[in-house]
């Protein structure tokens, strides 16, 4: 490991040794501060975003404010970080919940503000401190986080920026002052970092891919859901993990439901990232989108039928593409992280509900119907992370987040998320 990068991870172990002590209220304090620099400067930071990946300005703007919003959720959390008393025969019995340390962030590119503040703040307001391996193309955006949090008052170490490519993730994980990882990413990488972290004995947390269903049934809002369900496969490019990736229409409403959704669609009209009024820009990477147009191809291959043409029209750009899927074509099994949508319509309830299930993936499914029975069922038998009655998916720092099967463990936002790095120590005796 390079000597720089080494220095780094002792800097993050001395903090830790510092900012363990630090009481919770006043590590409130520094975050909120953090929190007024980033909605102060929303658009600055908003800049860097679209500059680094795409992202049209206006999302990238609403991603920092929504950043903002979060810590202020931490800034006036209640500590559950308390030593609990347990009723016992002994005149100590208590649980502690004690930080680990240096924590590790693996981070993607498609929130690169968002993902990587939503498992620092409450990794360092449990008291450990972290160090961000952010994805290649977002070190300005990891760099500006550092830069926030130090003038916000944050002492040095707390957090740090990590320049490091992928490769040099296994030599910091197994470093002895590294305690633990938190993944976003994908599968790949959740995998071969877990099981570094595994075979080191230190905890991970993975939040990865996704392939969400949409589900319109007949008695749902059909306009809201052609809105919301658009909104949710197109924003940020198709490039978020809770998109609508799979629309499963019940057979009834399908002349009526598709005709309107098409509409919708045909609204996000490729536009200049910088511009306000762009609903939709190219993608974060050009072999992003080479990956994106072979797994169109191969959806055709395997019988898909196109309803709306996926078309390139520049090395990361391009037109959205909706195609209808069969079940059996295995696209289904994998995640379009692209403007690229699959409709699938459903004979029922069991139908729907069974095509849903049928992936590797559960994060957050979405069902439109206004019959509360028709939501229970749903609820109870719809296999990932979150499920959203008759609105789409957008995590809320009050409610916990996180996937099921292979969309990866562990809890993020809410105040589960505080609990994630720290050791439950039982304190007991005489
Ligand atoms: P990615 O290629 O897995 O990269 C994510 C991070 O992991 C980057 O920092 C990357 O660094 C690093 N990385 C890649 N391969 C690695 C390896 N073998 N060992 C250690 N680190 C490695 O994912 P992405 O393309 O940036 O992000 C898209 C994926 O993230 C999608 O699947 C999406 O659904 C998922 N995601 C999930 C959530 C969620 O909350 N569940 C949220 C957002 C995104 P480099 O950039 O240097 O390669």
């Amino acid at each position: 490991m390079e000597q720089l990068i080494e220095n780094k991870l002792i800097k993050a172990d001395k903090a830790f040794s510092e900012w363990r002590k630090v009481p919770f209220e006043d590590r409130q304090k520094l975050i909120a501060k953090a929190a007024e620099i980033l909605k102060n400067n929303s658009e600055k930071f908003g800049t860097i975003i679209t500059q680094e990946m795409n992202k049209p300005i206006s999302e990238s703007i609403a991603e920092v404010e929504k950043c903002a919003l979060m810590m202020n959720y931490y800034a006036d959390a209640e500590n559950i970080l308390k030593p609990e008393k347990i009723e016992s025969e002994f005149s100590y019995s208590e649980v502690h919940y004690v930080p680990k340390g240096v924590i590790l962030g693996v981070m993607p590119w498609n929130f690169p503000f968002w993902q990587v503040l939503r498992f620092a703040v409450p990794a360092i307001l449990a008291g450990n401190t972290v160090v961000l391996k952010h994805a290649s193309i977002c070190f300005g955006s990891g760099n500006a986080i550092e830069e926030v949090l130090l003038e916000a008052g944050f002492p040095e170490g707390i957090f740090q920026n990590l320049e490091v490519s992928h490769k040099e993730v296994k030599g910091i994980l197994e470093h002895h002052t590294v305690k633990g990882v938190s993944l976003t990413g994908s599968g790949k990488a959740g995998g071969e970092v877990a099981s570094i972290a595994g075979l080191n004995i230190k905890k991970s947390l993975l939040e990865l891919g996704g392939s969400d269903a949409f589900i319109v049934l007949d008695d749902g809002d059909l306009d809201e859901a052609a809105k919301a369900g658009v909104k949710s496969r197109l924003q940020n490019c198709g490039q978020t993990c809770t998109a609508a990736k799979r629309f499963i229409i019940d057979e009834k409403i399908e002349d009526a439901f598709l005709p309107i959704f098409i509409e919708e669609y045909k609204k996000y009209e490729v536009g200049d990232p910088m511009d306000k009024e762009t609903k939709i820009a190219g993608m974060a990477r050009p072999d992003l989108a080479d990956e994106l147009e072979k797994q169109f191809q191969k959806a055709l291959e395997y019988g898909a039928e196109i309803i709306l043409p996926l078309e390139r029209i520049s090395e990361n750009e391009f037109i959205p593409g909706l195609i209808r899927v069969q079940e059996g074509n295995p696209i289904l099994q994998e995640e379009l992280f692209g403007p690229l949508g699959m409709v699938m319509i459903a004979k029922n309830d069991e139908e729907a509900l069974k095509m849903a299930n049928d992936i590797p993936f559960g994060l957050s499914n979405s069902v439109w119907t206004k019959d509360q029975s028709r939501q229970l069922f749903f609820i109870e038998n719809l296999e990932s992370g979150t499920v959203n009655i008759n609105r789409m998916t957008s995590s809320d720092p009050r409610f916990p987040f996180g996937g099921s099967k292979a969309s990866g463990y562990g809890t993020e936002l809410s105040l589960l998320a505080l609990r994630e790095f720290v050791t439950a120590r039982t304190v007991v005796g005489n």
